[in-house]
């Protein structure tokens, strides 16, 4: 398979060597189609082969590589000031929009947020389909960050969709109409969907998220043709007075301790990073936490609780256990080993390693040998990490601090990286040209407390953990808890070592494309896109997006045109920002930028649909007692500051509305009926039925109410403070 490779750069040598023998000469080195538009004409020696026609991104990560790396250069260190915005089109739903544009023969395909897929005209955005899943809004409760999707995947004629209830889905390439739908998870459960499907040997490969709730992970492939499924593998063992599904379950369930994870589920979920290498014809994976986050919770005595947070290599055909490298042994602080894989051939001074490659949650980044799992380096990326001090790389095994075992020790922790980790599901790049791989870096701490009276909770998360638990150990002199700071970080994997970075004016982490033309492209959550020198990490080139940007580029070439391409919106507004999109309160777009281009985004929004304008703060007095704001407050803490942001002020972190700014504050008998019956389903706000009473949810009102008040009053000082 080796060879196969190699022939692949010849053949891109041979390509190359042809487009410059006539200006005119349609190859995909200049960006024509090489098959009819629309047909997603995409097969296994073409995503093999993806290098001989860079104009194309066939994948979400281009190549099976996943190096999310173009060798197209029009843009470049040089040009790169004379981008403009080519076109752009409108999202018609708002949360967060993190899927990566797959472009095929001049058709553009992404994902929205609800598991909507569009596709576009690539050179005018054009809009040619749009297919929307119809999505249950109720399962949004089910899904611990946010109704996001990542991308498509085109194989055969078809496009390929995981929604977020579970179902994959395959899609005509030329008119969007359903081909078949597989419900891959168990109706009625947890788990939901919002990774990419990844296809290889006419088999396409799909894992799933819950790991916060009551699932047992499993990653499944299914046959591309027919929908059926072809293999399951369950990433933690079950019930054990059941027979194990193979051999590898057996060797995981001797690392658990005590009953609790089978009935818990067990967890492990594979929700992200997933990889096909043809080279070893391979599957990769990230499973995620353990359930119960506290270990002792889940597997009391400890544990390393296989197979969570860690990588496996799966047999592509046959889904039977090949390797794992577990990342987080005994995992409890929610170091899901899921973010972004990718493989390489690193130029060690020994010579050429095939690798698969990991900037973990866990702040190390990880280098395995992509065929035997063996662990080449081990080196902290962020320099604040503190769960552990190095990773011993005679056991492969991380050197754990001693104060980290929160459940087991009894005592809080104050630990980084926090639970969204050093690193996340957001795109990092390579460039083989720099040697360097782009990571976004999110530096957080937290203290971690295991929750002393934890009782299974089967309509909610069951993390066991109390974050008030620890508060007092942030308040230490020269503690810090929270998110610190964001950057992009420049890594040479080679040396282990970090070559420049570039701080976030605010914080929060997007993706990164990296090019030939000496150009790495990442937004970020001021609103902006920008380019930057992929050798020095100077910034060369920037645009307002109006729009929080957490997805990653893509770049493609049509008609001799480099273009490139970001999908936008996420989290609320940036600070600067207005709203311009109708139908969209985040400004969720995409946008395309090409040289020479001078499209503009809207800086009105010029017709409002019923109920959209941004509200002036105008809540109801406070007529509540104390004892019911404080019970209010601690009710919302537990139930919605998760989504709303704690103590009602949505932060970089929350997917829902201000509630400050509620129009149900005033209205008799709007909110209890909002909270536990679902009258607000249709836009996400779940229904939380007999889990909460109506006088915990007047309490809530009560509290929101308050903070609403805090709010304005703050706004009218502000404003006296202002006319002197
Ligand atoms: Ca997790």
């Amino acid at each position: 398979m080796r060879n196969l490779m190699t022939s692949g750069a010849i053949a891109l040598a041979v390509l190359a060597g042809s487009c410059s023998s006539g200006p005119d000469a349609p190859t995909a080195a200049t960006g024509a189609p090489v098959h009819e538009a629309g047909a997603a004409a995409v097969d296994q020696a073409r995503l093999i082969h993806a290098d001989s026609e860079p104009g194309s991104w066939l994948a979400v990560g281009r190549t099976y590589s996943e190096q999310r790396f173009s060798p197209l250069k029009q843009i470049n260190d040089k040009t790169v000031k004379g981008l403009g915005l080519a076109w752009y089109a409108d999202m018609d739903t708002e949360r967060g929009q993190e899927s990566t544009p797959v472009i095929v023969d001049g058709v553009m395909y992404l994902t929205t947020a609800w598991s909507l897929v569009k596709a576009y005209d690539a050179r005018t955005g054009a809009k040619l389909w749009e297919y929307d899943p119809a999505v249950d809004k109720a399962k949004g409760a089910d899904a611990c960050c946010d109704v996001v999707n990542r991308g498509v995947a085109a194989w055969h004629g078809k496009i390929y969709l995981a929604a977020l209830d579970g179902r994959l889905i395959a899609l005509d390439g030329k008119t969007g109409k359903e081909v078949w739908s597989t419900q891959t998870v168990p109706p009625g459960g947890h788990h939901t969907i919002t990774g990419v499907p990844r296809i290889a040997n006419g088999k396409v490969f799909i894992g799933n998220a819950g790991a916060e709730y009551d699932v047992r992970g499993y990653v499944s492939a299914y046959d591309a043709e027919t929908g059926k499924q072809v293999w399951k593998w369950y990433t933690v063992p079950g019930d054990p007075s059941k027979p194990y599904e193979n051999k590898a379950m057996e060797m995981a369930a001797k690392t658990w301790k005590g009953d609790r994870y089978w009935k818990l589920g067990g967890g492990a979920t594979a929700w992200d990073g997933f990889l096909y290498d043809p080279a070893t014809n391979l599957v990769y994976f990230g499973t995620g936490n353990g359930l119960a986050w506290a270990q002792e919770l889940r597997s009391p005595g400890g544990g390393d609780n296989l197979f969570v947070s860690s990588i496996v290599a799966l047999n592509a055909d046959t889904g039977e256990y090949v390797w794992h490298y577990q990342e987080t042994p005994g995992d409890e602080w929610d170091y899901d080993n899921t973010n972004p894989l990718m493989t390489a051939d690193l130029p060690y001074p020994g010579g050429v390693r095939h690798v698969l490659m990991q900037a973990s949650k866990n702040g190390f980044f990880y280098i395995m040998d992509a065929k035997t799992g063996k662990l080449v380096s081990a080196a902290k990326y962020a320099p604040a990490t503190n769960w552990a001090d190095h990773v011993d790389m005679t056991t492969g095994r991380p050197v754990i601090n001693p104060t980290a075992r929160y459940s087991s020790l009894g005592k809080p922790t104050l630990i980084a990286p926090a639970a969204l980790g050093m690193h996340n599901w957001h795109p990092m790049a390579m460039s083989p040209v720099t040697g360097y791989v782009y990571i976004p870096v999110q530096v957080s701490a937290a203290a971690y407390a295991m929750k002393d009276d934890f009782k299974p909770n089967p309509e909610g998360t069951n993390t066991g953990t109390d974050f008030a638990g620890g508060q007092a150990l942030c308040k230490a002199p020269g503690a810090q808890c929270g998110n610190i700071e964001s950057y992009i970080l420049a890594w040479d994997p080679v040396k282990e070592k970090e070559v420049w970075r570039v701080k976030n004016d605010v914080y929060g982490s997007s993706g990164i494309l990296a090019t030939a033309g000496n150009l790495i492209f990442s937004g970020n959550h001021k609103g902006e896109f920008a380019a930057y020198d992929a050798t020095t990490g100077k910034r060369l080139w920037s645009a307002d997006t109006q729009a929080r940007v957490v997805a990653g580029a893509s770049t493609y070439m049509l008609e001799r045109q480099q273009y490139v391409a970001i999908l936008v919106g996420a989290r609320g507004l940036p600070d600067t920002a207005k709203r311009t999109n109708p139908l969209s309160a985040n400004n969720s777009r995409v946008l395309v930028y090409r040289i020479g281009a001078t499209e503009t985004l809207p800086d009105t929004m010029t017709k409002l649909p019923p109920g959209a304008a941004r509200i002036k703060i105008d809540p109801p007095l406070l007529t509540a007692s104390n004892e019911t704001v404080f019970a209010g407050e601690q009710a919302y803490a537990a139930n919605c500051a998760m989504c709303h942001g704690p103590a009602v002020v949505p932060g970089a972190g929350s997917i829902a509305p201000d509630l400050r700014y509620s129009g149900l504050l005033p209205i008799r008998n709007g909110w209890d009926p909002t909270v536990r019956n679902g009258d607000r389903s249709t836009r996400g706000m779940p229904a939380f039925g007999d889990k909460l009473s109506k006088e915990t949810t007047d309490a809530i009102l009560a509290y929101v109410i308050k903070r609403a008040n805090d709010e304005k009053a703050a706004q009218q000082a502000a404003a006296s403070g202002s006319g002197h």
